[in-house]
């Protein structure tokens, strides 16, 4: 039977404010464990909680970028559990008046609508050493600003959803109120799936994935839990609704725990943060202070500067990409050749070193001095690919590693036209291939003079001079 898949994601993001959601304790990445935590995030008794202004403001960023409209009446509940990571029993989140809600985002010509955007607080760190007894918990997570974003099940594969986990993170990076640091657990996501028969209109029984630690680990374990859910409806089995873990080292989902009896949670209003309205002018504000974003920079990257669908596309993905592009145009006009060497050799050691480009040992202004070289004939395009690749290892200037190297091209015709005349007396067959017509021959010719030259020799001008050599 062929089946319709629906997928809904949660995602949790924290804010990378200076101090926690309602305490002033630091945000601050890698302490010592328990070392940034006071009476409110704990929940000593008597300890009251203040919102974070600054968090405030991030959300309501989020929220506006995400299109969403913002309750003009905010609320905080008190989401009720019992775990050790959790001191006070209970997590400050939002229930029934959210911050936000009915948002999208567009991918590939489809809307993925977004149900709510939240604010809640993150709970300690479990740790379990191995071999031991014992495990232990850091509070320092405990209370750090989160924004919960949950969309409707309107994702239909396991690609969809990868295309709105980099659709969102794109964006998210854009408005810098995160690092959205997957490793550092600044970016989590949670997935929703269930398939049913294509056609049918009720929704199947839907299971819930965790521990996804990657964009390209969702939807592995989503295109695994397709194929599980398909094969047990085949065999006519039943699915029950469950929340399974993601195993990357197997590449399997494994039952965690069964649904219904777990997450009972018990809500109920935060009695120690009253419900405010929401200032519209304090919205308006954050509003006009948004900044572009990818979707409308890349739309002036193609009509501006005549970049391609897919060139546009690429360099806004990551907001520092498109920072560090245009960095370049300040500084060299020509917005094609800047994107075509941005997207080839400089991406290129970007990804092998899996770095930021703003950590690239080679400025805008050191690639631009490079292009530059490359146009007045100084050097050509195959030595300035190495010098590229040196200037980034080295940390040197490609100006210093030019002079340096002695590896300026050649331009002086009468050099050029010795090599010719040098690569012709040896490569006789060829020189009488081409004479009798075999073009190609050309080709040959032009690469055994430019090694000849070690890669220096101006290649249009060897071109030039062997054709009229040649021509005579
Ligand atoms: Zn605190």
């Amino acid at each position: 039977m062929s089946y319709e898949t629906v997928i809904g994601l949660e995602v949790h993001l924290q804010l990378a404010t200076k101090t926690k959601a309602f305490c002033g304790c630091s945000t601050k990445f890698g302490a010592r464990a328990n070392s940034q935590v006071c009476p409110v995030c704990l929940g000593f008794p008597g300890s009251l909680p203040v919102l974070n202004e600054e968090a405030f403001r991030f959300a309501i960023k989020v929220a506006l970028a995400l299109n969403c409209k913002i309750q003009s009446l905010i609320k905080f509940d008190r989401k009720n559990y019992y775990y050790p990571d959790l001191p006070k029993n209970f997590q400050i989140s939002q229930y029934d008046m959210p911050l936000s809600y009915d948002g999208f985002i567009d991918i590939a010509a489809k809307k993925i609508r977004i149900k709510r955007v939240h604010m809640e607080e993150d709970a300690g760190k479990l740790m379990h050493p191995e071999g031991e007894s014992y495990s232990l918990v850091d509070y320092n997570r405990g209370g750090m600003p989160l924004l919960e974003i949950v969309t409707e099940p309107d994702l239909n594969s396991p690609q969809e959803a990868y295309d709105y986990l980099t659709k969102l993170k794109s964006i998210l990076e854009y408005l810098r109120v995160s690092d959205c640091d997957m490793e550092k657990g600044s970016l989590r996501c949670d997935a929703n799936i269930s398939i049913r028969p294509q056609g049918e209109t009720k929704l199947g029984t839907k299971v819930e994935l965790k521990n996804m630690n990657s964009f390209r680990g969702v939807r592995s374990a989503l295109e695994y839990e397709e194929k599980r859910q398909a094969s047990v409806l085949d065999e006519k089995g039943k699915l029950i609704q469950e929340t399974r873990l993601w195993d990357t080292g197997r590449c399997v989902t494994a039952s965690m725990r069964v649904k219904e009896e777990a997450e009972d949670y018990r809500y109920f209003p935060e009695p120690d943060l009253v419900p405010f309205v929401v200032d519209r002018n304090q919205i308006e504000e954050v509003r006009s202070a948004l900044p572009e974003l990818p979707e409308a920079r890349s739309l002036r990257f193609k009509e501006k500067l005549g970049l391609s669908d897919y060139d546009a596309g690429v360099l806004t993905g990551q907001v520092d990409v498109a920072d560090y592009f245009e960095e370049c145009l300040k500084l060299y006009p020509n917005a094609k050749v800047a994107a075509n060497w941005i997207m080839g050799d400089v991406m290129a050691a970007v990804n092998t070193r899996n770095i930021n480009i703003r950590e690239l040992a080679l400025t805008p202004i050191a690639l631009v001095g490079l292009l530059k070289m490359i146009d007045s004939g100084a050097i050509n395009g195959k030595m300035a690919k190495d010098v590229l690749i040196e200037a980034i290892e080295t940390k040197a200037s490609p100006d210093e590693i030019v002079r340096k190297k002695g590896l300026s091209q050649i331009s002086d015709s009468s050099q050029i036209e010795e090599a010719v005349k040098k690569v012709l007396q040896k490569e006789i067959k060829s020189v009488d291939d081409y004479k009798a017509g075999k073009k190609a021959a050309l080709g040959f010719l032009v690469g055994q003079v430019m090694k000849e030259t070690k890669g220096k020799a101006n290649p249009a001008m060897v071109n030039a001079t062997l054709k009229k050599i040649l021509g005579e």
